[in-house]
């Protein structure tokens, strides 16, 4: 009998299968605050069941813990990146930003990515496999556990596409901001994408008022293509469409990322393009300057283009923000550690990061 992974199940579900095995349904209340809110990792720890309860919870079910493999903290800024152990040896990454209004994790959502982002260090290898919703809960349990913080904010900008994993994204959004879980707001969740228009389309339906972040990185079909391949698959017109529905639908406004490449996307007549572009929609720009990846060649444009960059789509009305840069000493970039730990290499050797 394959055995059920309980920390990704509804409260409902974990009723059911424990309705099943002849237990009280208040029980599940029981188990689920254990594993939610008092997050142990063990069935043993779960001390106000019968020991009985317990040996039959460990025969029917698997308890998914991530273990901790490495760790950087960024002497800058106190930014924290983990590095964890999944239960079949695969490793993610997870990063943790203290702001002052409260810790805000950053998670994977898959092990790798398969959309091939030219200027991402997480797609290099290729998609692994998904993870489940327990393994993305798990990344903020444990680091809840590893900073004694309660984390306030999550953002889904980890390696992976959030819409390639959809139902498992979506579990661990109901799991995650549930009354008897963790408890954290949908309006405190950032869920970014790079364009999947499905995904999009179907989130905008499924009552979840979590900010969508949409990864743009160019003004037109044609640059985004040479950056993104699915940008192939859906052109900009399809995209933005699907934003606007997902705004008219949700009442939240978008977050449009564009990292800056020097000289790919960064010119004036690009942001003028941009602008032009985002003229109607509801939502505003970040901008991030590029993170190099030492595999790619590319560079992140000047200060002074930045700043062009930003009074041009500033002019044209649009709201814009340049990312802070968090961690910069620590491998920052996405999937950048977990392949410095994959390949073996130094931890010296890349000093760049955000
Ligand atoms: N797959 C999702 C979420 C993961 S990436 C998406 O594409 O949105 C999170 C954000 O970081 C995306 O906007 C992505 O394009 C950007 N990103 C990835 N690698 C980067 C790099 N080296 N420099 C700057 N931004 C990068």
């Amino acid at each position: 009998m394959k055995k059920t992974d309980i920390k990704s199940l509804y409260l409902s579900e974990l009723e059911q299968k424990l309705g099943d095995m002849g237990e009280k349904r208040f029980r599940a209340g029981q188990v689920y605050q254990w594993l939610h809110q008092k997050q142990v990792k063990d069935f043993g720890e779960m001390s106000n069941l019968s020991l009985s309860l317990r040996e039959k919870l460990a025969d029917h079910f698997t308890l998914t813990v991530l273990v901790l493999a490495d760790v950087k903290i960024s002497r800058i800024d106190g930014t924290r990146k983990y590095l964890f152990r999944l239960m079949d040896g695969n490793v993610i990454e997870s990063v943790w930003m203290q702001y002052h209004h409260g810790s805000s994790v950053c998670i994977s959502s898959q092990v790798g990515c398969r959309m091939g982002c030219r200027f991402c260090a997480s797609t290099l290898d290729g998609l692994e496999r998904n993870l489940t919703a327990a393994e993305m809960l798990e990344q903020i349990y444990r680091i809840q556990e590893l900073t004694g913080e309660r984390v306030s904010h999550i953002v889904i900008m980890g390696s992976g596409e959030p819409f390639d994993n959809y139902e498992e994204v979506i579990r661990f959004l109901r799991l995650v901001s549930d009354a008897q879980g963790l408890h954290i707001s949908p309006r405190n969740i950032t869920v970014s994408t790079c364009g999947i228009v499905p995904g999009i389309l179907r989130f905008a339906k499924e009552g979840l008022p979590v900010t969508l972040a949409l990864s743009l990185h160019a003004p037109n079909d044609r640059v985004r293509q040479t950056l993104m391949p699915v940008a192939k698959s859906y052109s900009l017109s399809e995209v933005l469409n699907a934003c606007r529905e997902y705004f008219e639908k949700t009442g939240r406004r978008i977050t449009f990322e564009y990292s800056l490449v020097k000289g790919v996307n960064d010119n004036p007549a690009e942001a003028r393009m941009l602008a032009g572009l985002l003229k109607d929609m509801h939502g505003h720009v970040n901008l991030i300057p590029v993170n190099p990846v030492k595999e790619r060649n590319y560079v992140r444009s000047d200060r002074r283009a930045i700043q062009e960059f930003k009074a041009i789509l500033e002019k044209s009305g649009i709201a814009v923000t340049i990312r802070r840069e968090m961690g910069r000493d620590i491998q920052g970039a996405c999937g950048q550690l977990r392949r410095s730990y994959l390949t073996g290499e130094s931890e010296d050797h890349e000093k760049e990061g955000g």
